[in-house]
């Protein structure tokens, strides 16, 4: 089955059956609410000449951003007019043709700098990439949302398609839509303001024409400003509509009235589905789930109405009733695998807050109870059946926790991994679900607010194509944790914990349903994350998490001529787990432009790359993996073809690119010699697949270094240009390239960060020996332990420095990653090196020899 989530128009095939809960019209797009006045964006936007003389600092004069010179000599059209209102830019045919219709090219920015990459080695800047900052007014850009949450591939948009076609850049945004946020501001109120045709949230891009009027930022209607509105409840004062937080933040959340419900909010619910045949028993992954529950049982975000309930299965299914006034947990077992019935639904998920001992006692019981099973079956699929039942009612998250490849009942699956194929350079096999029956229990489970979570572990071939679709479609989250044994692999059972502990504690919505809206103009095509797509644009999200991210491509379906700017604005509505309706709301503001140079001056080359990683997951499904990568190349190839004969002025030898487009050949070969993409480099089916999974559903900032690890030099740290967070030092160390010449013989230990297996890794050929007994605390190489994954407290300031370092990368991942400290003969070096992206290997490309072939294909 290859349709994919995002592109079909309509409720696609296979969708659940029609149920009366479902949140579609509650986010409501145009059709629900059209307003009486088609906008009519010719006819709108001239000054009203009325006297609203205090607009907000946004609104006073259109600012000019100290870099953009060409606006600066003619003055905003409307200032001079002898106007008390001075109309603010935000609109269109509010540029004089000659304004709009300059070009950026001749200030030449920074970004536009011509970096000859075939001599120019030093890339990397010293820390992270900053994202682009959008060419706006820095009145307008300082409300614009965080590119932490909202990213566009193009920070200026082409003003035709033909253009943006020329440009041969993807245009797409990534989001990351429910990130946790140190400062939220929180609406509540009887009224939300929106546009009356598009439903538009109001936001900080609106126009006020006067102090009764407001003009829609997407569909340019001129809607009334509500009575209530006028009030602003920050300064308490009357008459400043422009000065609500609504208006003065691109990131808000509403505690949303009645009328965005269809019943009522639906309680926290949690089913915990557990694999228990005796290969699970063999991982001895139950004891880490239940004790990870048991530590963490009162962290479960929640309130008073909070569910939990609990499955396990091998070749049965195994209920456990936990009604209140039992004396211990009572298992009932199910043996009809072919036609699953619940018994006592009512006593199975139980009150948390009323159970809790009962809850307590099965998680101290379960790990043994199975001990000495001799069952090898997996029901897999009946016990996702009976979980579907189970939470149908309700709503709710299921966390399943399987070990092997399901062999009994429905949903029963075969090995098709031919181990001999692994390295192979031709195309990949069986990316694509053996069978239906996942995504059609997926849509179901969307149907009915039910996300299906799957922790893959496993040494085997699970066929992660075909049990991934369960997640991906009811908007679950896909883990996997490849060897796992609680004895063998002993740094994989930190991790499983460490995880465990965000996912169990994190912020989690429910019921809940997304929408992209952009100005119009601009079409939205192509979903990328995990979700079902209902009604054309909805994003339907049984749960939604902190960790998800989502991509969409879009296209200019109308030319954009005569506006200045447009915007796009994300509303995700959810319960959030206190048994609130709730609307986060994201609104982001971008210039539009008409010269190919500064579409290419507001490229952001990680959006880019993350959006083609998508893109190219979907190609080798749907085409093949060969095609997908000869995609991805091409992208650089035509991308820099184009700048180097449209946009440069003077022809130079060499392979050019302008300096915002400088990572790019390196990250597209990072995707190259990713799992997921590689060739001839032995990777296992269920890696690759997983990590396309990843590529597809993480939010960019997840994503980055997975595409393009980070190695520092840590035996040298010194506290000079370090950061100062909380009255810590951190160092900062420059970021070196990804290459064993960067090992250096003298200079010993590197790390390399990664965030899927995220592991610091340390390389020694020749200690120094201060590192050594400072740092590892131990007193020369050979006693340095095999399997180091800790680090000794020592008092010592290279110690305290180390640590420090450490701590703070770990901070900015929301996964534990777990540090190793490799020596030269460990088993783990060969995965270490695979992170040396820029040396060639027996079937790839060294950085050098890509740029080589990309300049021969520009040059043809
Ligand atoms: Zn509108």
């Amino acid at each position: 089955m290859h349709q994919q989530e995002g592109t079909g128009h309509g409720p696609s095939a296979g969708d659940g059956p029609h149920v009366s809960n479902s949140f579609d019209h509650l986010e409501a797009g145009a059709k629900t609410a059209a307003g009486p006045t088609p906008p009519q964006p010719g006819m709108i936007g001239r000054p009203m000449g009325h006297s609203y003389p205090s607009l907000p600092p946004g609104y006073q004069k259109m600012g000019i951003p100290p870099s953009a010179s060409p606006l600066q000599s003619p003055k905003p059209p409307y200032n001079a007019a002898h106007q008390p209102y001075q109309q603010p830019l935000a609109g269109p045919v509010q540029l004089t043709p000659s304004m709009a219709g300059l070009s950026l090219q001749s200030q030449t920015p920074e970004a536009l700098r011509v970096v000859n990459l075939l001599q120019e080695r030093n890339i990397l800047p010293h820390g992270a990439v900053p994202p682009p900052t959008p060419c706006l007014p820095q009145d307008l850009q300082k409300f614009n949302c965080s590119p932490e949450v909202f990213r566009c591939t193009l920070t200026s948009i082409p003003q035709t398609q033909s253009l943006l076609n020329k440009a041969k850049l993807p245009l797409g945004l990534l989001l990351h839509p429910f990130k946790d946020l140190s400062q939220l501001p929180v609406v509540t109120s009887s009224t939300i303001v929106r546009c009356r045709t598009c439903r538009t949230y109001i936001n900080p891009f609106v126009t006020f024409l006067d102090q009764k009027r407001w003009k829609c930022n997407l569909c340019y209607r001129v809607n009334d400003v509500p009575e209530e509105f006028m009030y602003n409840p920050v300064t308490r004062s009357y008459g400043e509509p422009h000065k609500r937080p609504e208006v003065q933040s691109p990131t808000i959340e509403f505690i949303a009235p009645s009328e965005y419900m269809l019943r009522p909010p639906q309680p926290a619910v949690y089913l915990f589905v557990l694999d228990v045949s005796h290969n699970a028993v063999e991982t001895g992954y139950l004891d880490v789930v239940c004790q990870s529950l048991l530590d963490n049982l009162n962290s479960l975000p929640g309130d008073a109405r909070t569910k939990i309930g609990f499955i396990t299965f091998d070749s049965t299914i195994h209920f456990y009733n936990l009604q209140e006034g039992l004396s211990q947990p009572q298992m009932l077992v199910v043996s009809d695998i072919e036609d699953i019935f619940i018994p006592t639904p009512d006593s199975l998920l139980v009150n948390l807050s009323e159970c809790k001992e009962l809850v307590q006692d099965l998680l101290k019981a379960l790990p043994q109870m199975f001990n000495k099973t001799m069952e090898t079956h997996s029901a897999l699929g009946p016990a996702l059946q009976a979980a579907y039942k189970l939470l149908s009612p309700t709503g709710g998250r299921a966390s399943v926790f399987q070990t092997q490849l399901p062999t009994l009942g429905a949903g029963a699956l075969k090995s098709r991994e031919d181990p001999n194929q692994r390295a192979s350079a031709k195309d990949i096999q069986h990316l694509t679900p053996a069978t239906d029956f996942y995504k059609k229990l997926a849509l179901d489970c969307s149907g009915q607010q039910v996300a299906v979570d799957l922790f893959l572990l496993s040494g085997q071939y699970c066929d992660l194509a075909s049990l991934g679709c369960i997640s991906r479609f009811s908007a679950g989250s896909v883990y996997y944790y490849p060897s796992y044994h609680h004895q063998h692999n002993p740094s994989q059972v930190e991790r499983f914990q460490k995880d465990l502990k965000r996912y169990l504690t994190r912020k989690i919505g429910f019921e809940a349903v997304m929408r992209i809206r952009c100005t119009k103009g601009l079409s939205i095509h192509t979903f990328h994350g995990n979700f079902f797509v209902r009604s054309t644009d909805l994003l339907s999200l049984p749960n939604v998490n902190p960790d998800a991210g989502f991509a969409v491509q879009m296209s200019i379906e109308e030319n954009l001529l005569d506006m200045q700017m447009v915007s796009f604005q994300a509303a995700l509505l959810y319960t959030s787990s206190k048994g609130e309706r709730r609307i986060r709301v994201h609104t982001m503001c971008l210039p539009v432009v008409n010269s190919l140079s500064d579409i290419f001056a507001g490229a952001d080359v990680q959006a880019i790359t993350g959006l083609l990683a998508s893109m190219a997951v979907d190609r080798s499904v749907t085409a093949s993996l060969c095609d997908a990568r000869d995609a991805l190349t091409n992208a650089v190839i035509d991308s820099l073809a184009t700048y180097r004969s449209s946009v440069l002025t003077i022809q130079q030898a060499g392979l050019l690119a302008p300096s915002c487009l400088r990572l790019f050949p390196l990250y597209i070969l990072a995707l190259l010699k990713q799992k997921a993409f590689r060739t001839g480099t032995s990777t296992r089916l269920d890696d690759r697949v997983f990590a396309m999974y990843q590529l597809k559903y993480q939010p960019l900032s997840y994503l980055m270094p997975m595409i393009h690890p980070v190695l520092y030099r840590v035996d040298d740290l010194t506290d000079e240009g370090a950061l100062n967070i909380n009255d810590r030092t951190i160092p900062q160390p420059r970021v070196l390239q990804l290459s064993v010449e960067k090992l250096s013989r003298e200079g010993h230990y590197l790390g390399v960060i990664k965030h899927v297996l995220p592991e610091l890794r340390s390389r020694d050929w020749n200690c120094s020996s201060s590192f050594l007994s400072q740092v590892l605390g131990v007193p020369n190489y050979s006693a340095v332990p095999q399997n180091m994954t800790r680090l000794p407290e020592l008092d010592t300031a290279e110690s305290v420095r180390f640590r420090a370092f450490i701590g703070w990368l770990r901070e900015q991942r929301p996964f534990y990653p777990v540090l190793h400290v490799i020596r030269e003969e460990s088993q783990l070096k060969p995965s270490f090196m695979q992170n040396m992206i820029e040396d060639r290997t027996e079937s790839a490309l060294s950085y050098y020899e890509f740029l080589l072939h990309l300049q021969q294909q520009i040059s043809k």
